[in-house]
């Protein structure tokens, strides 16, 4: 039971990470929560980390998600869809999946508020702001998220939750702090401008700079390598 124990410890030591971070910000680490990423690997060691109290489960592929759902359908795991969701798969996750961090487009919500209503089930989002503008990244520029929140309003089966980033590729975890700021500034100021709006759920921060995350907001962090150790080559492309 190596992979247990490997498992369980590394588990313990996010989750510390998480506290101390939290405490630093001045903030109730209970309001923080844990997904964790399990793409590239295998149901079993999703088995594992939910024996050491996993609940919220992280996949990037539609097609990967499903199939590991199904294998632990025995287990009580939320699932979270945290890579980029095409139109013609959203019929595969309504209903399956316990929240969308990717929503990007007016013709996604479209999509999704179609067989969300069909099946009489609402949906949790999050939008997905692709805030330092890198080309090749998904996700709604700033400039065009109030126009997205305000499809928003014409989806009532889709319940948008908060927002989500994933700043460019950096060495020194540091570097991620402006992109999170303002990404939560984003949401202050989207608030600010529709009290209705709530959008409590900030999604930011992986392994390698969880703690700047916690200390501007996050309330959901994903969390892949530190808790799974590193992932096998990709299995295909989204
Ligand atoms: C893979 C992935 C993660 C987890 O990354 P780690 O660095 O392994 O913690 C988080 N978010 C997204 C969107 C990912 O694709």
């Amino acid at each position: 039971m190596a992979a247990v124990a490997s498992i369980a410890e590394r588990l313990a030591a996010v989750r510390g990470r998480i506290v101390s971070a939290a405490r630093r910000a001045g903030r109730d680490p209970a309001t923080v929560r844990l997904v964790a990423v399990s793409k590239g690997h295998p149901p079993d060691r999703i088995a594992d980390a939910a024996a050491a109290g996993c609940v919220d489960i992280g996949e990037n592929y539609v097609q990967e998600l499903l199939r590991k759902a199904e294998a632990l359908a025995d287990l009580p795991l939320r699932w979270h869809l945290i890579g980029p969701l095409q139109r013609n798969k959203a019929r595969h996750v309504v209903g399956r999946i316990s929240l969308l961090h990717t929503l990007d487009s007016p013709e996604l919500a479209a999509e999704l508020e179609k067989r969300a209503a069909a099946r009489s089930v609402t949906l949790d989002v999050l939008c997905q702001v692709n805030v330092a503008g890198e080309a090749q990244k998904s996700g709604v520029a700033p400039a065009g998220l109030l126009s997205l929140l305000d499809a928003l309003r014409e989806t009532p089966h889709l319940s948008v939750r908060g927002l989500t980033t994933i700043p460019p590729l950096a060495d020194d975890p540091e570097a991620s702090r402006p992109h999170f700021r303002t990404l939560r500034e984003l949401r202050d100021d989207m608030a600010r401008r529709d009290s209705a709006l709530e959008l409590p759920e900030l999604s930011m921060g992986m392994s390698a700079d969880l703690e700047v995350a916690i200390e501007e907001g996050a309330t959901l962090v994903r969390v892949g390598t530190a808790i799974f150790g590193e992932r096998a080559p990709k299995e295909h492309a989204a």
